[in-house]
């Protein structure tokens, strides 16, 4: 796109500004992206992370445009344009990339000015002075500027993960798992062990992301790299707390990366992610293998598929009965969901399957008394549920940065 196609998209915004004059406070949100380049995936990630960011505030949803000039979001709020304006200034300054957006605040099609002065985002000097003297090339701010997104996201990211994990872990009612209320049927675990593994756990994730953003983050290096960390844990907490979570957060975290940064939306996300679970499927179901996992073994005597025929299928005990509206719903119903849906290896280890899964099917579950069906079930320790219920937070909590509905 050129700057004819540049400067289209900014008188444009300029009547959207004067055609939301009469709102109370009109708010538009854009990526400060240095350069000629000023669509690509760190910007939209910017203005959807500020933009998820203020519907939160202000309970208002934001629209967004793809303009030449990058991505636009814009919405009229029914606040005082000052307070509006203050709200947005702290934001800008205490946020760790508040640097990287413009929230700008309109008020009578006057845009407001800021409280506060503005540093030089790669050496955090006098803004005017370093473009007057031109201290940085373009290049080394566009460079700068995808550094600061990259950093933040792998951080952020790998946090979200363990949010959605931890957020698992404190699910109760929750048939025999383990939780913070008790152990459920395990012995030889507790709420500790698990707590134990979550930041040894997130060192894992944030390589895996950092990965991804490298480009390096092919099936065979993850491989080796996840290997690493699994051992790592064991030593750190001495049990296997998270094997199945670690593998599908290592698939789910490095195309979530990709598309995020390639301009995917969910299904494009979630397609990529099918092909790599079929990948996957083929090698460690190759029948010629001596079994090396619960998993694999269920899949060589029962065809059970598992996590990894999850992965390949696009998570249908998910999103077979997933909608917005259900995001609400109490966690065990959520997992019930799941259990009732998922080809679980670990129920299958303890010749349970079918059992329960008759059981839930038949099972109205939004009318039955929780404490009662977890009572009658509680023998089954609903291991991979639980992993996906993980990732069904995960998704619930970060959807919006590929534009999943909220
Ligand atoms: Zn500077």
């Amino acid at each position: 796109m050129g700057a004819t196609d540049i400067l289209e998209a900014r008188t444009a915004r300029a009547q959207l500004i004067q055609a939301n004059r009469d709102a109370p406070a009109f708010v538009t949100l854009k990526a400060n992206m240095p350069g000629k380049e000023k669509v690509n995936g760190e910007e939209r990630f910017v203005v959807l992370l500020f933009k998820a960011l203020l519907r939160t505030l202000y309970q208002t949803d934001f629209h967004i445009q793809t303009t030449a000039d990058g991505h636009l979001a814009y919405a009229r709020l029914n606040k005082p344009a000052s307070e509006v304006k203050r709200m947005s200034s702290w934001l800008e300054a205490t946020h760790p990339i508040g640097r990287l957006v413009d929230i700008d605040v309109h008020q009578n099609g006057r845009t407001l000015h800021r409280t506060h002065k503005r540093h030089c985002m790669v050496c955090g000097g006098d803004v005017h002075t370093c473009r007057r003297e031109a201290r940085h090339s373009l290049e080394a701010l566009g460079r700068h500027y995808k550094r600061e997104v990259h950093n933040f996201f792998k951080h952020a990211l790998a946090r979200e993960a363990i949010k959605a994990l931890r957020k698992e872990l404190f699910t109760y009612p929750c048939y025999g798992l383990v939780s913070h209320k008790s152990s459920g049927i395990h012995r030889d675990m507790n709420v500790s062990h698990f707590l134990h593994a979550f930041p040894l756990l997130e060192d894992a994730f944030k390589e895996y992301i950092g990965m991804a953003l490298n480009g390096k983050d092919t099936l065979e290096a993850l491989r080796k790299r996840g290997q690493m960390h699994e051992a790592r844990i064991f030593e750190g907490v001495g049990r296997n707390t998270h094997k199945g979570a670690h593998f599908l957060f290592g698939l789910v975290l490095t195309h979530f990366t990709r598309s995020v940064f390639n301009g995917g939306d969910f299904d494009s996300f979630l397609d990529e992610l099918k092909a790599r679970g079929k990948t996957i499927e083929s090698h460690d179901f190759s029948h010629k293998k001596t079994p090396a996992s619960t998993g694999e073994k269920a899949y060589q005597v029962n065809q059970i598929r598992g996590v990894r025929g999850e992965v390949s299928d696009g998570f249908p005990s998910i999103f077979s009965w997933w909608k917005p509206a259900t995001r609400h719903w109490h966690g065990f119903y959520k997992l019930t969901h799941i259990m009732a849906r998922l080809e679980d290896t670990t129920l299958y280890k303890r010749g349970t399957l079918e059992n329960v899964k008759e059981t839930l099917k038949e099972t109205d579950i939004l009318a039955c008394d929780m404490e009662n069906l977890n009572f009658t079930l509680r023998k089954a320790s609903p291991g991979g549920a639980a992993d996906l219920l993980g990732v069904l937070y995960f998704f619930e909590s970060t959807g919006y940065l590929l534009n999943m509905s909220p």
